[in-house]
């Protein structure tokens, strides 16, 4: 076409339909990642493909294009694609309804901890649908969801999907779909598992790969070895002292999240949580107000920030160690991307000892330790509040009680504050899987709210 800008001539050597390639100029990308250049070609051929490639590598656009140019409009469901999370099901449902802006495809997103009587109804005239296992499966036990006419499977982040538990509910879902069909895997990291599950279910697939969307000389990762009762100050010291644009502070359980969030609240910093113990709809918001930075500081647990794209993150703050180096790299992936700048600072005491030493294990992290900087002992003025008789802690700092008095509670210190140590996976901030729920049929219940008090898990959590 005459005067159409030669990058754009990339997408379309690529095999892009006309109306995509119009989204595509709008959304001004200029060419293809490298992911996009490796993979489209063999997906719009039809062939079974396992992508290595992370969050930021510009995977929708690989899997939309096969998806979007072989789908009809009302001839029933004909790809699914499958998430780990609820945010990443809406990220993705979001950028597909873009991508088809000029077919107008029936786009929906299928997640648990919303009511499922709106997701049946819209089930039936849904064209593509993209969501996580648990609620899959309660429409495929309730038959709400129909996948006879289904010609692309995705896996989405399928070694996350493995890791939360999730293979089984993954296997039952594709056994449920009709064999011809085209398979797609994407994964950030392709372990053992991930090519037995290749093996099992996918024909003459073929593996690519593409180069880390970050980049390393862009990143700079230190740490710091710093007492146990002085993470926390360190943390804000640090907040209040880089220059930072976003920042992402990752916290291993909820608890940790919420103390840490509502503690940089208190004292003045623009702070808002995200994890599984909050609803959807409180969760899409806080996402919101971090995309359109009217937040500047993110505390997340793993599973919340898993997968977002959020542009403008300059630091990542790991206050708790992940366990492992492939939970670390993902997390680090928030930052330094599309070439930009970034940092990751991991604040390390000895609760963090074991995971650290884990993570090192990985040759290919750069992580240079920082003297730790003279700071005081920050008060505590948010602690959660352990009720008698009760295994929940009540918020007293957005809560009934202490409103408009937060500077009431300077808390106890540090002579109790373990209860936000890196214990077990008590607190952990996963969507659970469909076998492990209590409640099968219920609807509109958040999955992560259905843990059983037992007595165990009582005793345990008095332990402070
Ligand atoms: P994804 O990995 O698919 O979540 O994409 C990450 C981000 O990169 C999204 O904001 C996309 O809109 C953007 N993106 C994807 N492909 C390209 C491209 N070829 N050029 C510029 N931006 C892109």
């Amino acid at each position: 076409m005459i005067g159409r800008n030669t990058s754009i001539n990339e997408f379309e050597k690529l095999g892009l339909n006309p109306s995509l390639i119009r989204v595509l100029e709008e959304e001004k990308f200029e060419k293809p990642t490298e992911i996009q250049e490796l993979a489209i070609p063999l997906v719009l051929n039809r062939k079974d493909v396992i992508a290595r490639a992370s969050t930021g590598s510009g995977k929708t656009l690989v899997f939309g294009s096969t998806i979007l140019q072989n789908t009809k409009k009302g001839f029933g469901i004909q790809a699914l694609i499958l998430t780990p999370t609820r945010e990443l099901a809406e990220q993705i449902s979001k950028a597909l309804n873009n991508f088809s802006k000029y077919n107008r495809l029936k786009i929906i997103s299928v997640y648990g901890g919303v009511s499922i009587n709106p997701q049946i109804e819209n089930l039936k005239y849904a064209d593509i649908v993209v969501g996580t296992p648990g609620r899959i499966l309660d429409h495929l036990a309730r038959g709400t969801i129909k996948l006879r006419p289904l010609k692309t499977l995705v896996l989405d982040e399928a070694d996350r999907m493995l890791d939360m538990g999730f293979i089984k509910d993954v296997e039952k879902i594709i056994n449920h779909c009709p064999k011809p069909r085209q398979t797609l895997l994407f994964s950030a990291t392709i372990s053992r598992d991930i090519i037995r599950l290749s093996k099992k279910y996918m024909v003459n697939q073929i593996e690519v790969s593409a180069e880390e969307y970050v980049d390393p000389a862009k990143l700079i990762q230190v740490y710091y070895d710093v007492d146990e009762g002085l993470k926390y100050s360190v943390l804000k010291h640090l907040l209040q002292n880089e220059k930072t644009k976003l920042a992402m502070v990752f916290c291993n359980t909820r608890r940790n999240a919420d103390f840490v969030a509502n503690n940089l609240k208190a004292m003045g910093v623009d702070a808002l949580a995200i994890h599984g113990g909050f609803s959807q709809e409180k969760r899409s918001r806080i996402m919101n107000q971090f995309h359109s930075q009217t937040c500047q500081v993110l505390v997340c647990t793993d599973v919340a920030a898993r997968g977002l794209d959020i542009k403008g993150v300059s630091h990542i703050y790991n206050y708790d160690l992940p366990k492992e180096a492939k939970e670390y790299i993902h997390r680090i992936g928030r930052t330094a991307r599309a070439g930009k700048e970034g940092k990751v600072i991991n604040i390390v005491s000895s609760r963090d000892y074991i995971n650290f030493t884990s993570v090192l294990k990985d040759n290919s992290l750069n992580i240079t330790c920082e003297k730790t900087p003279f700071v005081e002992r920050t008060m505590i003025k948010w602690t959660p509040e352990i009720k008698r008789g009760s295994d929940r802690f009540s918020n007293r700092f957005n809560g009934n009680k202490g409103r408009g008095n937060d500077n009431k509670y300077y808390g106890r210190n540090y002579s109790r504050s373990n209860y936000h140590s890196n214990q077990g996976n008590r607190n952990r901030d996963e969507e659970k899987p469909y076998h492990n729920r209590d409640n099968r049929n219920r609807d509109s219940r958040s999955n992560d709210n259905r843990n059983s008090r037992s007595k165990y898990s009582y005793t345990r959590k008095r332990r402070y």
